[in-house]
């Protein structure tokens, strides 16, 4: 687990080297560990390791060294104490959530959040007697009133998904330690390298590791880092419940964040790029882009985030159809679910990934009929400007 003694270094240097020990062949890239199980010394050994008196490897639901790195990783770069890495984002958010939260408990959450995690809380949470209120982007200042004696949980995502909007942070983090509430940030859209939830005082900070963490689209993963006494009932949880990450994936994810810095670095300059075009575009009606002057939150971009993200929405003028019509027209961009890959990604989200919504709730997450999400990847940022503007001709 997490090794604290290490200095501290730059969060590009921490994504490099930190690593597990070497193995007695002083490989210098990390070897892939396909074991389910470790073996043990004698009975004194397994018994001494089953009662926790020891720290190492028992069996790979609990404890793998590749998902160990990945975890020790993301720490690093979080300023995380102590962490658990999933199969998928989503089980990452479902243990979190299940693991901390009893019957007759309460969360408080932004109304504009990742649509499985939506399901989670108006659809399967209501099984165990645990319920959820909402405040939108622009009700931050009603956040108080929805707070009951059982709300044990404040839950935000920042940039917003797909509107990218932002939600101040250092806000949240003021509120929850007033009421003594556990702020949980998914924080996947921006990464630790654009923005480090913990510092505005958030105690749990979750990824979907498929998106950029992975970056080039191959695998899925998760991961809950945060404060330790958390972390140990969230490990507890899940060592018992099963929804460990492959190390497989551990292994691909630990090599993926040795360039994230860069690569989000790239993307970001790109995605600027086309915000910019898309602005100056007679076909669009606005562009929202977090670290364009035009944001309705710049500022709060300005002063949490170090760049401004990947992703990009914007309204083309003509509706759900004029939305249609222009994916129909995309030739070199891809038309898929998944966003942060090296590929440039475009939805149409009233007509996807949110078409079940009423339109009123739709309108309250921000999805007008004609907004558009494109996830800017690391192609020539020329030639993505170029599919993007015959595709709006
Ligand atoms: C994709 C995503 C998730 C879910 O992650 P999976 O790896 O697909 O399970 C959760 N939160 C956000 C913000 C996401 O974009």
């Amino acid at each position: 687990m997490h090794n604290k003694t290490r200095t501290k270094n730059h969060i590009e240097t921490e994504a490099i080297r930190t690593q597990i020990e070497r193995s007695q062949f002083l490989e210098h890239s990390n070897p892939l560990y396909l074991t389910s199980s470790y073996i043990f010394e004698d009975a004194e050994d397994m018994r001494a390791s089953f009662a926790d008196e020891k720290q190492r490897n028992i069996y790979s639901r609990y404890t793998n060294p590749n998902n160990s790195e990945f975890v020790d990783k993301v720490c690093r770069m979080e300023g995380a104490e102590n962490g658990y890495a999933f199969a998928t984002g989503m089980s990452a958010v479902f243990s979190t959530f299940a693991a901390l939260l009893d019957s007759g408990d309460h969360i408080v959450s932004c109304q504009s959040i990742f649509g499985s995690t939506q399901t989670l809380f108006n659809n399967i949470l209501p099984k165990w007697n645990i319920s959820t209120s909402y405040f939108r982007i622009n009700e931050i200042d009603r956040i108080e009133s929805l707070i009951q004696p059982n709300t044990k949980i404040l839950y935000a995502e920042s940039p917003t998904n797909p509107a990218v909007d932002i939600l101040d942070l250092t806000l949240l983090g003021d509120l929850a330690k007033k009421h003594n509430l556990i702020f949980i940030v998914d924080n996947c859209f921006a990464t630790p390298y654009l923005q480090q939830p913990i510092k505005f005082g958030a105690h749990l900070v979750i990824h979907s590791a498929t998106k950029l963490m992975d970056g080039q689209g191959r695998v899925l993963g998760g991961v809950t880092v945060g404060s330790s006494e958390l972390i140990q009932k969230i490990y507890l949880f899940s060592r018992n419940t099963g929804p460990a990450l492959s190390p497989f994936n551990a292994w691909i994810l630990s090599k993926s964040l040795e360039t994230l810095p860069v690569r989000v670095e790239k993307h970001c300059d790109n995605a600027l790029k086309i915000a910019e075009f898309l602005e100056g575009h007679d076909k669009v009606n606005f562009v929202k882009y977090p670290f364009l002057k035009s944001h309705p939150q710049y500022q709060l971009a300005q002063n949490q985030m170090k760049l401004g993200g990947n992703v990009v929405a914007f309204e083309i003028k003509g509706g759900i159809d004029a939305g249609r019509n222009f994916l129909n027209a995309i030739q070199l961009l891809s038309l898929s679910a998944n966003l942060g890959d090296t590929r440039s990604i475009v939805t149409h989200p009233a007509s996807t990934t949110h078409a079940k919504l009423s339109e009123e709730d739709r309108l309250k997450t921000g999805i007008t009929g004609g907004l558009i999400r494109v996830s800017v990847g690391l192609e020539h940022p020329e030639d993505i400007i170029n599919d993007l503007n015959q595709a709006l001709n």
